[in-house]
């Protein structure tokens, strides 16, 4: 059996990124509210060294075995905080973000539906992370090579860029000879040059 969920969230203000529009302190209210969730909090800057050594001491002195960001993009700083995790001990999957700048802040014009949006979005978060098990990151080998299906120009055109960067490209078409449609074509739109 899985330890039952205890839910660390942290709404982020990214300075006035996101606390200039959003507003977090609701939001953490709201987050607190949720089920599973032990505390919620709204640091300045969350991926700050100070942000991230509050996570981990709140992993260790309260027992958080889940931890929600609701901040920026996960492409930004999903890595940061995954080894915030690590670091604390924890599995780094038993993380979510939640990008209430880029999918609300920035987007929205501030008032009741954008603050309604961050809290759909952090309850979401925390919904997805209670059902998160740990995952352990495994190699294994890959053949180097590129197989592409379809002879057309698309095919073609993809086979020679993978070529141009040094992988082995396998090009299968179905029909004797490649071009695709553009070798049944004489002259092509908006050129008029000879499609061959
Ligand atoms: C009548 C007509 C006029 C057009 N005029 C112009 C024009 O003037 N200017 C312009 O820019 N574009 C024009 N186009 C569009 C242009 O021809 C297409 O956009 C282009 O050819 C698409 O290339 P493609 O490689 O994506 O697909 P396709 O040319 O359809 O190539 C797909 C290839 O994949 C192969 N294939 C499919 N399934 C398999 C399989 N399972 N296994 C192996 N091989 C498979 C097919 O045999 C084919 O060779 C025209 C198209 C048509 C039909």
């Amino acid at each position: 059996m899985e330890e039952k969920p205890r839910i660390g969230v942290y709404v982020c203000q990214c300075g006035s990124n996101i606390a200039g529009t959003v507003d977090t302190e609701a939001v953490r209210a709201f987050a607190e509210t949720l089920p599973g969730v032990i505390l919620a909090r709204s640091p300045r800057y969350t991926c700050s060294d100070d942000g991230q050594t509050d996570i981990m001491a709140d992993i260790e002195e309260k027992g958080l075995n889940r931890v929600v960001v609701a901040a920026c993009s996960p492409r930004m700083h999903e890595p940061t905080f995954r080894r915030t995790l690590e670091a604390a001990g924890l599995n780094p999957y038993y993380f979510e973000m939640a990008n209430i700048r880029e999918h609300a802040s920035w987007v929205h014009e501030p008032g009741e539906a954008m603050n309604r949006k961050a809290k759909d979005l952090v309850a979401a978060a925390v919904y997805r992370v209670a059902c998160h098990r740990e995952l352990f990151p495994r190699q294994s080998p890959v053949t180097p090579a590129v197989l592409i299906v379809g002879g057309g120009i698309a095919g073609i055109q993809a086979a020679l860029d993978v070529a141009d960067t040094g992988y082995q490209v396998y090009l299968v078409e179905r029909d004797p000879s490649i071009g695709g449609h553009m070798a049944q074509l004489d002259k092509t739109f908006p050129t008029l040059d000879c499609s061959t």
